[in-house]
């Protein structure tokens, strides 16, 4: 079986070989069908400009679902769809993914039954592949259950079941096990230029190795754009007049300690003032909470909360939450975008337009893959090589991903800091025993240890420090100033292990810092916003 090392797997970058497929974005649609390809048996091989999920798809709201939101919306197709993704992946990825259980809080009666029975449906729907059923539950039930939740008004409850997961682990383990059935996977190459034939047909691309700075002309059957938010760069370079096919839409989460929860339950606000869903889910030791929906006319790989957004995840926690959050209880907050298709209808509010996914084939061959959401990663990943068979730009070989154990796999799951490894924790365990001093905790305020940074360097292809803190483990996210910390002593073990030198690691203990701190709120509450922002009234 094939390693997942940069320095081996780039030595197939060269440029005789003809890809069957070369996909750019290692994002959750750029890496399940690079997933998909491989496993089907075809040459395959994935660009990704930056590192794995360091686009939209370390930045979810983390929950493995059909989308009660869409069922709302009378969605019917997308959240069956949906429901058995959710069923399937927590098959293939246990290790990764965990049923949660979610309570809707009623003020009503009434409220109460109208959710009971919409989720009923939705317990139907997920048909053998079930979480387990809805119910409405008493307000003592409720209180019991959530302890920190105001109970003023508060009739009933309704509970029912959904995922939660790791996106950036399921991005690498996907990145893993494409490459585990013989693909190659990248990061740190950017795709910089399409290649075309005489006919105007794509027939490769220019791809930037970002640490050795060299361009390889890469030769392909199919190029396949998976680039998210990105989708319309990558779609100009191949037709500089074409339309703008994304829409932006942001959303933010602010990250809280558990105490602000204190129940392993999940809370799901289903209509917020403003008509969106808000959602207080526990995730590792703290408490996430979000989202939001605010359309954007720009895109970046790190996009910022604005302070409105943040004023209303604070302020709508509040109105449930018996201890008031405030700017100073947050640990960190996050902001993705959404890869929304445009409707071409430019005062459509972005929560209204649809999460099912579309595939584009450009007159020169180019297949763009926009929309679509985490949860259906592997569907959206078997329709695009199904269409792309159809039309005869790939062999006709069968999907095997339905049931295709995801990299980390493991029948039996263990408790513990170390258990998203799944069947790589002996591994780790390995390293341990090896090298007693690698069990030592970073600091005294992590459970994080040593063994974690060596391993991710072998076997993950961690780059930097910031692939280590915000995607390999997931401190960034949880807690940005305890990651900040750490930085230092990450820097210094991954300098050993990569064999840079002293100023490398300099360079990376600042620059993380300098991202970090863009995780952390700023108590001046006039903060500067980004400029080239613009948000829909909200
Ligand atoms: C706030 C929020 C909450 C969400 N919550 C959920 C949820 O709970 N559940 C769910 O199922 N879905 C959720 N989603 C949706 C889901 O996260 C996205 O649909 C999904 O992550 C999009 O993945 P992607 O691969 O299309 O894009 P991305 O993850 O952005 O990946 C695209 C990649 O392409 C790379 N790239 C761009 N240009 C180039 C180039 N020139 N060369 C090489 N690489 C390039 C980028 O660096 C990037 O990594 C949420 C989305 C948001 C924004």
């Amino acid at each position: 079986m094939k390693e997942f090392d940069r320095e081996k797997l780039n030595k197939e970058l060269d440029e005789e070989s003809i890809w069957d497929i070369l996909i750019i974005g290692g994002g959750a649609t750029g890496l399940g069908i690079a997933t998909d390809a491989a496993s089907r048996g075809l040459k395959t091989l994935l660009i990704e400009q930056e590192d794995f999920a360091k686009g939209t798809s370390s930045r979810s709201t983390k929950l493995v679902h059909g989308g009660v939101r869409y069922l709302a919306q009378g969605n019917i197709s997308l959240v069956k769809e949906a429901l058995k993704e959710r069923g399937l992946l927590l098959h293939n990825a246990p290790h990764l993914t965990k049923n949660e259980s979610i309570i809707i809080p009623c003020y009503s009666w009434i409220s109460g039954i109208f959710y009971a029975t919409g989720l009923a449906f939705y317990d139907w729907l997920s048909g053998r592949l079930s979480f387990g059923k809805s119910k409405i539950i008493s307000k003592k039930e409720v209180g019991k259950r959530l302890p920190t939740l105001k109970k003023k008004s508060l009739r009933c409850g309704v509970l029912y079941h959904d995922g939660t997961f790791d996106d950036a682990r399921l991005a690498l383990n996907l990145a893993q096990t494409s490459v585990e059935n013989g693909g190659v996977a990248l990061n740190y190459c950017k795709v910089v230029s399409l290649i075309k034939a005489e006919n105007n047909q794509v027939t490769g691309a220019k791809v930037l190795d970002k640490e050795t700075g060299i361009v390889y002309q890469i030769k392909a059957k199919t190029v396949v754009n998976a680039t998210g938010v990105f989708v319309d760069d990558i779609i100009k370079m191949d037709n500089a007049g074409s339309k703008s096919l994304i829409r932006p839409s942001q959303g933010i989460h602010l990250v809280l300690d558990s105490s602000f929860l204190k129940s392993k339950d999940a809370i799901m606000i289903p209509h917020t003032e403003d008509g969106r869903v808000l959602f207080a889910i526990p995730w590792y030791d703290k408490v996430l909470i979000g989202t939001t929906d605010t359309p954007l006319n720009n895109h970046s790989l790190e996009p910022r909360a604005l302070e409105t957004e943040i004023d209303f995840v604070l302020k709508t926690a509040g109105k449930y939450l018996a201890q008031q959050p405030d700017r100073k209880d947050v640990l960190s907050v996050y902001a993705g975008l959404r890869p929304l298709a445009a409707t071409g209808d430019s005062n459509e509010k972005t929560k209204e337009i649809s999460r099912s996914h579309k595939i584009i084939i450009s007159e020169s061959g180019l297949i763009s893959v926009i929309g679509g959401k985490w949860t259906t990663y592997r569907k959206m990943a078997e329709d695009t090589l199904s269409k792309m068979i159809k039309r005869k730009m790939l062999p006709n070989k069968k999907c095997i991903t339905a049931n295709l154990k995801i990299h980390g796999y493991s029948a039996k799951i263990s408790n513990g800091p170390l258990s998203f490894y799944g069947s790589d924790k002996i591994r780790i365990d390995e390293l341990i025993t090896s090298d007693k001093s690698l069990a030592e905790p970073l600091n005294n305020e992590t459970n994080i240890i040593a063994a974690q940074v060596i391993w991710a360097v072998r076997n993950e292809m961690a780059r930097t420090v910031e692939d280590f803190l915000a995607r390999r483990t997931r401190v960034l996210f949880t807690d940005a100033k305890l990651a900040i910390k750490l930085a230092p002593k990450v820097a210094e073990l991954m300098m050993k292990e990569l064999k840079r030198d002293e100023l490398w690691k300099e360079n990376q203990v600042q620059s993380f810092s300098q991202l970090a701190n863009g995780y952390l709120l700023k108590s001046d509450l006039n903060s500067v916003e980004n400029d080239f922002i613009k948000t829909e009234s909200m």
